[in-house]
This record gives C-alpha cells, sequence and structure tokens, in this order.
C-alpha cells in the first residue's frame, strides 16, 4: 500500500466513507457509486524485514517512519481491521499442511447467519449504519462499554474510530450469534485496530 503517492491513497477516503465518489470537472459534477470492500498489505519498512528475528532489515529507523507515514491518520481511521501478520517459521508451515483449517463453505454459512441476523434486525449491514444508528443497536453491555472507553482514551482514537470499533464489535457478535456485544466481542474488535498504535 504504501508503494502509492500519499496523494492517490488519501483519495480513498472518500469510497470508504460514503461508499460513492464525485467527480468534478469545469462544468459539470457527477456522483459514481463506489461502495467497495478494501482489502491492502503492506510491509513494515521498504525492504520487508523489519522486526524478522535474523536482522536482515537495513532501513534507518527514520526510513521505515517515513514508509509509514505514508498512510494517513484519517485513511487508517477509515479501515476497519488492521491486523500484523508476523512471518511464519518453515517447520510451523510445514506443520500446518497437515493440519487441514476449517472449510470455506463453513465459514460462509457463519457469514451468511451473521448478515441475515442485520438484516432482520435493522434491515441493514452493520456497514451501512449512521452514528445515530450505531448508538442505538451496537451498543455493548457495561463491561464492554468500560472497555471501549478506555481503549479510546489509551490510543486517542477519533469518532470516527470509535463508531468503527462499536460495528466491528457488533459484527463479531453477530457471528457469535449474540444479542449484544459483550466485553469478549469488545476486546477481539479493539485488538484489530492495535498496529499502528503499538508503534
Ligand atoms: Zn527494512
Amino acid at each position: 500500500m504504501p508503494e502509492f503517492d500519499r496523494h492517490v491513497l488519501e483519495t480513498l477516503r472518500e469510497p470508504l466513507e460514503a461508499g460513492a465518489i464525485t467527480i468534478s470537472r469545469a462544468a459539470w459534477q457527477t456522483d459514481f457509486p463506489a461502495a467497495c470492500q478494501l482489502v491492502a498489505a503492506m510491509n513494515p519498512c521498504p525492504c520487508g524485514w523489519r522486526g524478522d528475528p535474523s536482522g536482515r532489515c537495513r532501513c534507518t529507523p527514520e526510513g521505515a517512519a517515513r514508509y509509514l507515514r505514508k498512510l494517513s491518520g484519517p485513511l487508517l481511521d477509515r479501515i476497519d481491521i488492521q491486523i500484523e501478520i508476523p512471518a511464519l517459521p518453515p517447520a510451523e508451515l510445514a506443520a500446518r499442511a497437515h493440519s487441514p483449517a476449517e472449510p470455506s463453505a463453513a465459514i460462509a454459512a457463519r457469514v451468511h447467519a451473521a448478515r441475515e441476523r442485520q438484516l432482520s434486525r435493522q434491515g441493514k449491514t452493520n456497514r451501512e449504519l449512521s452514528g445515530r444508528d450505531t448508538d442505538e443497536v451496537c451498543r455493548p453491555d457495561a463491561a464492554g462499554e468500560t472497555l471501549l472507553r478506555e481503549a479510546g482514551e489509551r490510543f486517542g482514537w477519533s469518532a470516527r474510530a470509535y463508531y468503527r470499533v462499536l460495528k466491528v464489535a457488533r459484527t463479531i457478535a453477530d457471528l457469535a450469534d449474540a444479542d449484544m456485544p459483550a466485553a469478549a466481542h469488545v476486546a477481539e474488535a479493539i485488538q484489530y485496530r492495535r498496529v499502528f498504535t503499538d508503534h
């Protein structure tokens, strides 16, 4: 992702927020639908080895920081799930080949059920909830609420980031077929927004 110009990356903010893009030229302006699911990947530094136990990274701290700064705070605010995936040692990779993962069909059935749950509760998916709707249908239980408030203060979340974590927690609760997001669902949602706050 940071291989793109910062200006290009910033243009993603509009479709990620509004689900549409507005193209303006001198004489006319048109809106195009652009609701999308953005899936993006990046390296931790220009060479890709930062943090690897082999010590192979030759980037300066300043070079690595400049690379990460390509992604602005407002852009990251709009990306719901941000996770770090460390490289697996070869032995672990080989071991995984012998223990098959859960089949995609089983996961798809669970996703379908969670989606149906959202549509029957509120007539739209969690992603489409407005701020006010979110307050109404995503409110966690008391323990979850405390956890969320503390994390928001500790990590300095914007209001936008806060609401997005709340929606992710609601979705995790939907996947678990739970009526209300509980502390465990909120904690999982918080974990998905830790990468850029820990560095
Ligand atoms: Zn490096």
